[in-house]
């Protein structure tokens, strides 16, 4: 899910934390988007209420496939690039993602493109459990992608924060904690754009000093978004700057120690201290105040 609009926090900033593997390929044959005929598309990652937005006698659909999206749209300038960076965000969060295998490939995932705000509320209203605040998001293999803002550099950043939550549920054999599912998904959100345009790094600038943020008990914890939507906005940044955190100023292997144990079945927190040396989360606390400050 992601929060109504976060402000990029740093321009000058890359993904820096990403592997080599990375960068994403040049856009080939498999990649290149095609019109699809409504009765060509695959419905079979498709629960019956996705299927009903599908269906649903408003929206005159069209349809766009690569190797891993089938896209619905009712623009194609704008579903094209959808479609060419949402393979390329796949391509760059996948790779970081070495040990795992695409679980649904060959079958693909959804991605439905509202542009207009008064369809997107119809669909905020018509999900169970949906904040009002939510500007976009993903529920198993669908992604509800709303075209907002004016920037291409944003409408992407949107786009590579959904990615990350449907490459995980691609991916991901575990359902990770929240902080660190929403604090990947503004990590890749705020740099793969760059990344995939190639445009340099600078990994010192990446995090700019915070004047607040979620305590980290409260985060690590959290297994739902906060009430207060002021708190909302903080939640998602802190999010960010802890997945940071420990992935630029650690040794990767650290990192990847984490995640395997993640994988492995442990508890986020006990994995979190034990891999990364804190004897507790005071510890923890007060290392990453350093940090964030
Ligand atoms: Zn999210």
């Amino acid at each position: 899910m992601v929060v109504r609009r976060r402000f990029i926090l740093c321009t000058a900033l890359v993904l820096a934390a990403v592997s080599a593997g990375a960068l994403p390929p040049r856009a080939g044959q498999a990649q290149f988007p095609r019109d699809i005929a409504a009765d060509n598309v695959e419905r079979i990652r498709l629960q019956p209420e996705d299927a009903a937005w599908l269906d649903h006698p408003d929206f005159k659909w069209q349809h766009l496939q690569t190797e891993h999206f089938v896209l619905h749209h009712d623009q194609k300038m704008f579903a094209a690039k959808v479609a060419r960076m949402g393979e390329q965000f796949y391509a760059a969060i996948s790779a970081d993602l070495p040990d795992l295998q695409d679980r649904t490939a060959p079958a693909r995932s959804h991605i439905f493109i509202f542009r207009d705000p008064r369809d997107w509320q119809t669909v905020v209203a018509g999900t169970p459990g949906m904040e009002p605040w939510t500007a976009s998001f993903v529920r198993g293999q669908v992604m509800f992608l709303q075209e907002t803002g004016t920037a291409t550099s944003e409408k992407m950043g949107t786009l590579a924060h959904e990615m990350t939550h449907l490459v995980f549920n691609r991916f991901l054999p575990i359902r990770l904690p929240l902080w660190l599912n929403e604090g990947l998904a503004e990590y890749y959100g705020e740099f793969a754009y760059r990344a995939a345009r190639g445009m340099g790094q600078g990994k010192r600038n990446a995090f700019r000093p915070l004047k607040s943020w979620t305590p980290l008990d409260v985060l690590l914890q959290a297994t739902a978004y906060p009430l207060e939507p002021a708190e909302v906005h903080l939640f998602y940044t802190t999010s960010k700057y802890l997945t940071g955190y420990l992935l630029l100023r650690h040794p990767r292997e650290k990192w990847q120690a984490f995640f395997a144990q993640l994988l492995a079945g442990q508890p986020a927190m006990s994995a979190l201290l034990q891999t990364y040396g804190w004897a507790d989360i005071a510890e923890l606390k007060k290392d990453f105040a350093r940090f964030a400050r």
